[in-house]
């Protein structure tokens, strides 16, 4: 497998969020990225690094004043001699208040909905980095016609055109699904993060080229909550091609496998010419979000059944956290998804 990454992705590591009252781990460290990228040497992948291909295929997805504010928002807070040392937003509009302010602590709350993404003189880095090695890694794609694991950090799924949340800034699977389109006209994702991949659902919610579907726990339950509703299936010309598979808290393999089988066949019936996974391994039963119980045996029969396609396919890297398990959850499915 061809492994993408950049090392410019360990630059962003706050320690702590704001949540439940309190500063609680971040969940989202660096030491993700090198976890993931050691796991992909020891077993012998190989790593390449992602060239840094400027703005364009980024501002694709995203708005540019969001994108020209992530760039700048970090210098703009530091200037201010009385600010903490990490940016983190205080208010927010909801959905009553539809003006955007030029202060930043009121910009910094129209970008973004909760205090997930603090930002420090690297997370510009890091995110560009992270959306570039999905950008490289789609190119890689369509230039052999086989697959590439983007190892992006920080994860994107969340990520809106104009927005951050849980702890994503730029939308990689986006970015390197609309990237594909140029190339094979259609394109499927199936996201198996534990958490719904709302910011994606919704940049592709209009569009008939692009296949969104996701499994994840019920967002009655858990976050993101605003979103991933069975009863959302797109719209306009994307009508039908949203496909969301809500699942109960302590979902185990079995039912979690079937949900795979059944996005699968939605793949299958879209016939897409290139394939997106967003990879997340916080299903796992040793994650520290604790919300699915999949095992290692369930991550490899999830690569066998992505391979199984024989696609063109794009692997990126979403959520799952640190864990003594991590590597392990990296490794299972590459054998699943190689050994198919
Ligand atoms: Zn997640």
């Amino acid at each position: 497998m061809l492994v993408v990454h950049h090392p410019d992705q360990a630059l962003h590591d706050p320690a702590l969020v704001f949540r439940t009252g309190k500063f609680i781990d971040q969940p989202d460290r660096a030491e993700r990225y090198r976890i993931f990228l050691d796991t992909m040497r020891r077993d012998a992948h190989q790593i390449v690094e992602a060239p840094l291909q400027g703005l364009e295929p980024i501002i694709d997805v995203h708005d540019k004043d969001y994108v020209a504010f992530l760039q700048t928002v970090y210098a703009r807070w530091s200037a201010n001699p009385d600010y903490g040392p990490e940016v983190i937003p205080n208010v927010h509009p909801t959905h009553r208040m539809h003006r955007k302010p030029t202060e930043l602590l009121g910009e910094l709350g129209w970008y973004s909905n909760s205090t997930s993404c603090p930002i420090t003189a690297g997370t510009w880095p890091a995110a560009y980095a992270s959306a570039q090695v999905a950008v490289h890694g789609a190119d890689r794609v369509a230039a052999t016609g086989t697959s590439a694991y983007a190892l992006c950090r920080p994860p994107g799924h969340h990520a809106f055109p104009d927005l951050m949340t849980g702890v994503c800034f730029l939308n990689n699977a986006a970015i390197g699904a609309h990237r594909l389109t140029r190339t094979y006209g259609k394109a499927a994702i199936v996201d198996i993060d534990v958490h719904h991949g709302n910011g994606t659902q919704f940049i592709f919610w209009e569009r008939a080229d692009v296949l969104f579907c996701s499994i994840h726990v019920d967002p009655r339950l858990g976050a993101p909550y605003y979103a991933g509703y069975a009863d959302e299936t797109g719209a306009g010309p994307g009508t039908g091609l949203t496909f969301n598979q809500p699942l109960p808290w302590a979902t185990d393999d079995a039912p979690w496998l079937d949900a795979v089988d059944a996005a699968l066949a939605r793949v299958r019936a879209f016939a897409p010419g290139a394939f997106v996974v967003s990879l997340g391994f916080d299903a796992s039963e040793h994650d520290p979000v604790a919300t699915f119980k999949i095992t290692n045996e369930g991550f490899v029969q999830a690569g066998r059944k992505f391979a199984a396609l024989r696609l063109p396919t794009l692997l990126v890297q979403e959520g799952g956290y640190l864990s003594p398990h991590l590597g392990r959850h990296l490794h299972s499915f590459f054998r699943g998804f190689e050994g198919a």
